[in-house]
């Protein structure tokens, strides 16, 4: 940020954003009011056991509609959220949104279903967490069916403390999941000593899987991988059957995309999990 900047053109940009600190300003407030308003909500998309054919599975996923702007993309509205402070107060009503989610699945008979909840960078590296989700989760529900989904990118700062972090939850039954596997840095010998079950792979590997031989060979070596060091692997952004088949050949078992279905609200979620999946 450079201040000469500011009072120069007053509608200056941040070297890893595309938006104005104007901008940026309106959209907090805009997202302070939604809050208030009761405005977000989550949505979930099956995860789905290729060989079952059985929906195993659902990440939580937030959406933000507001009356002016419309539908917001969290990949827009996360990264500025987290800047400005409001993604511990939304990070919090995520998490017992989808506490509240996995007790009603359980009232409807989805009593082995799985829950995908995303923990944002800063989330991850607040001293608070830990006491909060013990707070929320203790003695509601079955942690087992929970899988925290964290990013490489917030584990940067501290590795040990990120790792103490990692047993803290596993410790409070929690699965623990590495979300966009392959687009971090983070390295493999890291990776052994992280007390995780599940790699999920990113779905930029996916989307081109078809006529990339570099993707082919990543999303291999992701395999490879979490067979050796007995970790779960789902891909991500499967879209076409093409892709399923792909991946299917790969030996990959899970699968979260729109090919099988698009996030869906609670609702619809629970037909679409009770429903046979004919493809
Ligand atoms: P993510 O955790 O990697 O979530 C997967 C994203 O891929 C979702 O986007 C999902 O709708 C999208 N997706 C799934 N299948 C396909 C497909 O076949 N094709 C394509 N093109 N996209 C697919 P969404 O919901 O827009 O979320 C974007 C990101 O925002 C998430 O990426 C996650 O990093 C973040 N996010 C979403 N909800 C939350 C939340 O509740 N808390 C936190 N901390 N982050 C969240
Ligand atoms: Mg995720
Ligand atoms: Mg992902
Ligand atoms: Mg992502």
């Amino acid at each position: 940020e450079s201040r000469k900047e500011e009072f120069n053109t007053f509608c200056f940009y941040e070297s890893n954003m595309n938006e104005s600190v104007v901008e940026q300003f309106q959209l907090i407030s805009d997202l302070r009011k939604s809050i208030e308003r009761r405005e977000l909500k989550m949505v979930y998309q099956p995860q789905v056991d290729i060989l079952k054919n059985k929906t195993v599975g659902a990440e939580a996923l937030i959406r933000w509609e507001n009356r002016d702007r419309g539908f917001v993309s969290p990949t827009r509205f996360i990264p500025i959220a987290e800047k400005k402070g409001l993604m511990t107060p939304i990070g919090e009503w995520v998490l017992r949104n989808s506490c509240n989610q996995l007790e009603n699945w359980k009232e409807n008979n989805l009593r082995e279903t799985t829950m995908a909840i995303n923990i944002s960078g800063v989330q991850f590296n607040d001293k608070r967490l830990l006491p909060l989700i013990r707070n929320i989760f203790y003695n509601k529900v079955d942690t087992s069916l929970i899988e925290l989904e964290i990013t490489e990118s917030a584990f940067v700062d501290d590795i040990d403390l990120s790792i103490k972090t990692m047993y803290g939850l596993k410790d409070m039954g929690f699965k623990l999941a590495i979300d966009d596997f392959g687009t971090g840095f983070s390295s493999l010998s890291y990776l052994k000593r992280f007390p995780i079950d599940k790699l999920k792979i990113d779905k930029s590997f996916i989307e081109n899987i078809l006529d990339e031989q570099g993707n082919i060979a990543i999303v291999k070596s992701i395999l490879n991988l979490a067979q050796n060091l007995d970790l779960k692997v789902i891909a991500e952004g499967v879209e076409t059957v093409e892709q399923r088949d792909f991946i299917k050949n790969l030996g990959c078992p899970l699968i979260q995309g729109f090919y099988y279905s698009r996030p869906l609200d609670a609702k619809e979620f629970i037909l679409f999990h009770n429903d046979k999946i004919n493809k």
